[in-house]
Order: C-alpha cells, then structure tokens, then sequence
C-alpha cells in the first residue's frame, strides 16, 4: 500500500479544563490520560485530538 494514511485531526469542544482521552472508540485507543486546558486548547499526545475549551467556561479553581 503506497496511500497516504493520514488521520484526520478530531477537535472536541469541551466546557470544563480538566479532560480526560483514551482515544475514542477508533482503533487508535490509547490508556486513559488526564488533561489539563491551560491556554485554551490542547493536543492529546497519543492521538491528536484537539480539545478546545469553549468561551464562558468557568475560571480555574476557586
Ligand atoms: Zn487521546
């Protein structure tokens, strides 16, 4: 096979900075891992989802 496989970026609009991933039911599952929004957004390391936190989430902590 000489096609270029290329995934896809899955972007997931999330309401709360803490997110967890462990890749969805696509064949690319992966451990559960716990996420942090720090900026707005962040990259799953092991599958690439974008996880974007939406406008008018709450701030972090209290
Ligand atoms: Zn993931």
């Amino acid at each position: 096979m000489d096609g270029t496989m290329k995934s896809p970026t899955e972007i997931i609009h999330v309401k709360t900075r803490a997110v967890s991933c462990d890749g969805g039911a696509e064949p690319l599952g992966h451990p559960k891992v716990y996420l942090r929004i720090e900026t707005g957004q962040i990259t799953c390391p092991y599958c690439s989802k974008v996880f974007i936190l939406e406008t008018g989430a709450p701030p972090a902590g209290h």
